[in-house]
Parts: C-alpha cells; structure tokens; sequence
C-alpha cells in the first residue's frame, strides 16, 4: 500500500502520484490567467504559504489557470510537477483552496514535494462553524485566530451568536446603552476589520441575534421592551428565562427592526440569524400589551403571535437583501417558506422537512460537550450521514460551540482541537474517501503543524478511541488463548 498525502481534509476526488518532486524556490514566480485578481493571489502565496512571489517572469513556477469545464465555484485541480505547480480553478476560492493544499505539502515536504495530480471539491457548500460570543466574549484578534484556522482546513462560514441571555455583544448608534456595562463588545470597527478579515480567506461572516427569547441581556438595557418593565439583571450560568421581547409594544418591534437594519448593513452577507428557539410564552398570556396584539391580529394563541412575530422580521429582512436562518424550534408550515431551518433537535426528522436546512444536531456537532460524549469518531462520521441521507434541501451543515462553560481560549482550544478539524474533514470530503484511521494518522503527525498557530490540541489519550478498542481486541484475542489452551489442557499462568 503507498502512503497517502497527508492532507487534510484529504481530496474528494482523484489523487495521482506522479514520480519525482517539486523543489520549492526562493522566490515564486507566478503566471496568472487574467481573469483572477493577481493582489489577492499574490497575498495567499504571501501569507498562506510565507513565500515572497511575484507576477510575471521567466519560466514560472506556479501557473494558475481558469478552468475551462469547471462548474463548480469551490474546486480545483493541481498539479505538482517536477518543474512547476499547476492551479486550475473557477473562482478565487478555488484558488485559495489549492494553495490551502500547497500550503500542507509544502509544510510536510519543505524541499521536495512529491509530484501528484490532485482533483477536489466540497461534498456540501456550506461548512459551518457558530461561536457563541454572547457568553464569553470573544475578542477580535482571538477570532482572526479561529478564522486563520478555519480556512486552513476549508471551512467556509462563521456565524457569531452576537446576543443572549448572557450578554449584548455588538454596539448601536440607536441604543446605545447595549451591552454597555458588559465584558466586551465589539465596535463596528471591529466587526469592520472581522468581517474583511474572513472574507479575504473566503470565509462568510453570518451575525445572529437572538429573538424573541434569549433576550435578558438587552431588555436589562431597555427595561421597556419587555412585558413586565423589570428591572432586568444579566444572568450568569445557563438556562432559559421567562423575560422575552413584548411584541405587543410598537416601541419593542421598532427597536428589533432598528437592530436588524443596523446588523444588516454591517455584515455583507446575504443572511441574518435570528434565532427563534427557546422562547416561553408566558409573559405574552399575561400582558396586556401583547393580548391586545393577538385579538387585533385575530390570532388563535401566543404560538401564533409568535409565528406573526418572526414571519414579519423574516420579511423586514427580506426587504433589506438578507435570508432568514432560525432555529428548527417553532419552524412549520405556517412559517415563510424560505426561511432556512437550522435543525439542533436529534429527534427532529430533517428528511421531512420542507424548509432549507442546515444541520447541526447536538448528538454531533456540539463542540462544548465533553470528549467522552462526543467522542472524535462520531464527529468524523457525522458528514457521510449528511451525504447519504436524503433532504429536500440540504443548506449545510454546522459545527456549534456554546460558551456559558467555555470562558478562555484554552478551554475553547481544548474543546475545538481535534473535533472541528475531523468535523471540517467530514464536511469536505465526500464521503467514499472518509478514512478515519488515515485522518487520525495525518492528524496525529502534522495536525499541530497545519493548525499553524499555538493551538492547544486536547491530549491525545482524551480522544483516541482507538486506544480502547485495541485494548478491547487485545482482551478478546487474551480469552481465547486462555480458551483455546484450557481445551488442550495448558494451564497458562
Ligand atoms: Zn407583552
């Protein structure tokens, strides 16, 4: 058996070893087809593979090209050859896709790549990774970090839950008394520069607001949106509270309007998250305000004025460019049809549903549980499920990380490394060339070198399974000698 490359996530496609190697030069001398943006290709081969380059010269060393009979925005070909490497691509991102690939072998071979023809592309266009800002706070330069990581292994969207419970993380001109008096937020500077910061690595920055529940942190702020008036304190630990948005009050619903306009104009992105889970109804029976909504509506009950509720944001929305994400919570037929469905519930038969979905149930995709529930082989296999099973219309598929428990970047690292890696894996990789002994192989071997910053993995033994199953083997393989020799009357010791 030849040794595969060790790349991560391993190619979809073909993968051909060619004979001879590539020795990588001082400088690289590029060719670029005209129709790609040679600053931004000039700034991938600077920074992903920290090289100096330049356009145009005698006998190049790397030539991009467009490909002629591509279709799809997000693959590549290349090849390494013994006299130069070969891009062949759609888009800028699946250039930035090769050179991601270059980048790999270029660290495992530093001066001799092994000449191999490579054909690749994404099993699922949306390859997500959600961080939870809203309980810890997570600084600007702390999230270039995890976006510089994402993009090494070809993940393609961030979504940032901006707002909880537990916390209001991003400013407002019209209220600007959010997340004031909490332990970070981020100006829209910040978000600015985050924003710019993934798109230049083809990284898609999705905000979510959380509404109508999940909503203490603001109403603490402006005590006037809710149904009751407060006073609000911000919780701390998790939970879900009973204070929620007061949709009877036209000051509650020009403010979220407010929010989302102002959210919608900072992040390009053609989606707004807005949450939707979670979300006790209480305060509305009781509220004046929120019962006179109801009648005039000539709504049947409070699940009904919250249906109301979201289809009008999900148009507000709409009116400003963006599609709605919500949580698969309340979602049914009575909810605008093209509102995407995050599907978080195991339970929850996502074949049968008639919404876009992206999936992310909890039994594999949340990261903040503990390595012994889920554990890294069910992670690696979560994607074959995603690719086998049918869905009237699979979105993507998302990763999840909750923060109530998860203050410091070394408990987010520990939980993160190597689960989201096999998970960015499984999402790319069609799934007939999933090999998870090959991936723990290449991980175990390159992981902390292509993770290219300090990230802290969680030590080995947390998530080897494989350590118990050979243990298991050897336990099995031990009662049948012992079997095996009783029958032949030799006692072992
Ligand atoms: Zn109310």
């Amino acid at each position: 058996m030849t040794e595969k490359l060790p790349l991560i996530p391993y190619p979809s496609g073909a993968v051909a070893m060619l004979g001879g190697t590539f020795s990588k030069p001082s400088r690289l001398v590029i060719a670029l087809d005209p129709s790609f943006d040679a600053e931004c290709v000039l700034l991938y081969v600077r920074e992903q593979l920290g090289m100096e380059a330049q356009e145009g010269g005698q006998s190049p060393d790397l030539i991009i090209t467009a490909a002629a009979d591509a279709t799809e925005e997000q693959a590549y070909r290349l090849e390494v050859n013994p006299k130069e490497c070969r891009i062949e691509a759609k888009t800028l991102q699946g250039v930035f896709y090769a050179v991601q690939t270059l980048r790999q072998l270029l660290l495992v071979y530093p001066n001799a790549v092994p000449c191999c023809r490579i054909e690749d592309k994404p099993a699922l266009l949306w390859r997500a990774f959600m961080l939870d800002v809203a309980r810890s706070f997570c600084p600007v330069e702390e999230g270039k970090r995890i976006i510089d990581i994402l993009a090494s292994f070809k993940m393609n969207v961030l979504h940032l839950h901006l707002s909880d419970d537990q916390g209001w993380r991003i400013a407002s001109e019209s209220y600007p008394k959010l997340g004031e008096e909490e332990s970070g937020r981020y100006s829209k500077q910040e978000i600015k520069d985050l924003v710019a910061y993934a798109q230049a690595r083809h990284i898609m920055v999705i905000p979510e607001i959380d509404m109508p529940g999940h909503f203490t942190a603001a109403l603490a702020s402006y005590p006037k949106l809710s149904c009751t008036g407060g006073p609000f304190t911000i919780p701390t630990g998790e939970g879900i509270f009973s204070d929620i948005l007061c949709v009877g009050k036209d000051e509650a619903l020009s403010f979220v309007k407010q929010i989302i306009e102002e959210t919608a104009s900072l992040f390009p992105a053609p989606y707004i998250h807005l949450g939707g889970d979670e979300i006790p109804l209480d305060r509305w029976v009781d509220c004046p305000d929120c019962q006179k909504r109801k009648r005039v509506l000539r709504l049947s009950d409070e699940k009904a004025l919250l249906r109301w509720f979201l289809n009008e944001m999900t148009s507000y929305a709409r009116g400003l460019g963006k599609q709605v994400i919500l949580y698969n919570d309340y979602v049914d037929e009575g909810y605008d049809k093209k509102i995407i469905t995050q599907v978080w519930n195991p339970l929850l038969d996502a074949s049968a549903l008639t919404h876009p979905v992206i999936m992310s149930d909890y039994f594999h995709t949340y990261l903040d549980m503990d390595h012994t529930l889920l554990p890294l082989p069910v992670v690696y296999r979560y994607g074959k499920q995603l690719q086998t099973q049918k869905y009237s219309s699979l979105y993507g598929a998302e990763f999840m990380l909750w923060t109530e428990y998860i203050a410091t970047r070394e408990e987010r690292d520990f939980h993160l490394f190597p689960r989201l890696i096999a998970g960015a894996e499984s999402f790319w990789t069609r799934h007939e060339q999933h090999d998870y002994r090959r991936f723990m192989h290449t991980f175990a071997k390159h992981g902390s070198a292509y993770l290219s910053s300090d990230a802290q993995i969680t030590p080995k033994k947390q998530w080897n399974t494989s350590s118990i199953v050979s243990a298991f083997a050897r336990y099995k393989r031990r009662r049948r000698v012992k079997r095996n020799s009783r029958k032949a009357g030799i006692t072992l010791s």
